[in-house]
């Protein structure tokens, strides 16, 4: 199915943790979430144009199995199909593209903007307080802002 110019609802269940886990893991999104996927997909799609270039997502919804097995946060934004973890390659390190979305997060509908550990960007797009809006999360801990890798 189709949920924008772009981006598939396959592209936010895909993950290869459910496919290889022991029984595989259904994380296909419940039609109760479809509206949220609906709203990730359209911010996505403004982030895919902000860019021209292809926005791969590593992990889109997860289901509580699928949260749990890669150890997601207990009440992420991913258990309610409203955040992706995604990387530009086309646009650059994980870093700029992080850049690059913070001078326009308002503007693309972004709630939450999370460099993580320097590798891929996290998106929400539930409200959160202002203080989390924008964060980089790496081994040293969780900073306010969006800062290099260490
Ligand atoms: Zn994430």
């Amino acid at each position: 199915m189709k949920l924008s110019t772009n981006f598939w609802l396959a592209e936010f269940e895909h993950s290869n943790v459910a496919k290889r886990h022991t029984p595989p893991i259904d994380n296909r999104v419940p039609e109760a979430l479809m509206n949220n996927v609906r709203k990730l997909a359209t911010v996505m799609q403004s982030i895919r144009d902000h860019f021209n270039h292809p926005v791969i997502i590593s992990s889109g919804y997860r289901c509580r199995d699928l949260n749990r097995a890669v150890r997601g946060a207990p009440n992420s934004d991913h258990l309610y199909a409203a955040a992706a973890d995604f990387i530009v390659p086309a646009f650059g390190d994980p870093y700029y593209v992080a850049k690059s979305l913070e001078r326009d997060m308002n503007k693309l509908g972004i709630r939450q903007l999370i460099l993580e550990f320097g590798h891929w960007i996290h998106v929400g797009v539930i409200p959160v307080a202002e203080i989390n809006r924008v964060l980089t999360i790496d081994d040293t801990g969780v900073r306010i802002g969006i800062h290099q890798p260490e």
